[in-house]
């Protein structure tokens, strides 16, 4: 834990953090210390983490990196957080993030932009070169972007993330680390903010497969608070992560194949099916016909639900508070204070495709499209697939203030391979497999059947 204290104060400039914790790390080291001596400790005795500060920790600051919660100090614990600190790991302090989780940069953050340990070209230092900050700052992706910074630049072993629509598996490729976003429902919702109900779940994001099938295991299980949380046992990931892919059919959508993919994500996602043919996968072409709707349905689909999540925050139940003269301009002062431009942005598109007259025209079409996404995929793994590999982005990682300035969906363009898997409630896996031409990393995703993460742990680490 002193180490990581140490390394993240140097790497300060990566904007990471936003609260670091060293008191209470030094404090849950000397306990996981004691337990160790005593031949006692959990799966994860003494493992320092670092916290989206989308999860509630009780009695520390809790923003979701924005300004209306920068005062929220939760009286509560999230299940997910809880069930780390019950198997021992260590809270090094909570992580930067797009504004309520909505962005694919870490660039929407009350806090400012997290800035990727990666550099292009010659001035690339990699992972672990933390605190380097030459050439183009690049973004580490969002809107977990500060957990897949924090882990690239060794400021931390693991880090939790939340995924709406790619929010785990998008950085996590951008940085070179590895992110899944769970089947929804194994992991509790319970004290997380909630962006998009429906669409929202966590997970880790880790240096190795393995790792994130250790810590996957420990965040996730039955919990009575969240009633949409699976009472499914959590397997043993961990005992999957060797398993190879002998027998396995992965599926490769044609769909995937975009206008405009760059050579060099054809050329690497091309490789990855050689990878998984090398070592005794079956590979199939399959076809998920709803592919190119899934985008625009998710921009109504999550801007509704987020629309409605937010309309909590009034200045009156939780964090900042500006005055006016009556409770009704004490509700605009703080709403217009509190929240930054992408989340006025979606409580506006929000609000206007569930509004009398356009509901049936926007919510409910994308809500049809929905049950196609979900059924193109029910159709592919009755075939006998059990996992299918794409690209996890369109991309490798953007420089800051780059793209999304002008036009908000440039920016939103980022999620076209991940979306469908939230749409769907499927779990997906980010890995690195390898680097561009300009030395950056490039991650392929794995797509599994519900509930059936060990196969991407399995398939996983084939590619990593
Ligand atoms: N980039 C997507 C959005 O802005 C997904 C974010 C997320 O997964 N939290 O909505």
């Amino acid at each position: 834990a002193k180490a990581h204290i140490a390394a993240v104060e140097k790497a300060r400039a990566l904007n990471a953090y936003v609260l670091e914790t060293p008191e209470k790390a030094l404090a849950m080291a000397a306990a996981s210390d004691e337990k160790i001596g005593r031949g006692e400790g959990g799966a994860l005795e003494g493992i320092p983490l670092g916290i989206k500060d989308l999860f509630c920790t009780e009695g520390v600051v809790s923003t979701a990196g924005s300004n209306i919660l920068k005062t929220f100090n939760p009286p509560y614990e999230s299940t997910v957080t809880r069930n780390l600190w019950n198997d021992g790991a260590v809270m090094l302090g909570k992580l930067n993030m797009d504004e309520f989780a909505m962005g694919s940069s870490n660039e929407t953050s009350a806090f400012g932009p997290v800035v990727s340990p990666w550099r292009r070209e010659g001035s690339n230092v990699g992972a672990g070169g933390a605190g380097m900050i030459e050439g183009t700052h690049l973004v580490p992706g969002g809107s977990s972007g500060g957990s897949a910074s924090a882990v690239a630049a060794h400021l931390c072993l693991g880090a939790t993330a939340t995924d709406t629509g790619g929010s785990i598996r998008q950085p996590a490729a951008f940085t070179g680390t590895v992110g899944i976003k769970p089947t929804y429902g194994r992991c509790s919702r319970w004290g997380t903010v909630a962006f998009a109900s429906s669409l929202d779940q966590a997970g880790p994001i880790t240096r190795t497969v393995r790792d994130s099938a250790i810590m996957l295991r420990s965040m996730a299980g039955l919990d009575p608070k969240d009633t949409t949380c699976s009472d499914l046992p959590v397997p043993d990931f961990e005992a999957a992560v060797s398993r190879g892919v002998k027998g396995l059919k992965i599926g490769i959508p044609k769909e995937y194949r975009v206008d405009g993919m760059s050579p060099e994500i054809e050329k690497l996602w091309a490789q990855g099916t050689e990878w998984l043919r090398a070592a005794g996968a079956e590979i199939v072409e399959v076809s998920l016909p709803h592919t190119k709707y899934a985008l625009p349905a998710y921009y109504i689909v999550a801007p509704a639900e987020a629309s409605s999540n937010l309309a909590r925050y009034d200045g009156v139940r939780y964090g900042v508070r500006v005055p006016g003269r009556d409770i009704a301009e004490m509700y605009e002062n703080t709403r217009a204070q509190g929240f930054g431009r992408e989340v006025k942005r979606r409580i506006m598109i929000g609000t206007y495709v569930l509004s009398a007259g356009y509901y049936d025209a926007y919510y409910v079409r994308a809500q049809k499209i929905r049950t196609l996404i979900k059924q193109d995929f029910e159709t592919v793994y009755a075939q006998g697939v059990h996992a299918i590999l794409t690209p996890a982005t369109p991309s490798a990682a953007f420089g800051i203030g780059e793209k999304g300035a002008a036009d908000p969906v440039e920016m939103y363009l980022n999620d076209i391979f991940t979306v469908t898997v939230n749409m769907a409630g499927l779990p997906g896996i980010a890995v690195p497999a390898g680097l561009d031409s300009q030395g950056l990393p490039l991650g392929l995703q794995l797509i599994g059947r519900a509930f059936d993460e060990e196969t991407l742990f399995a398939a996983g680490q084939v590619i990593e």
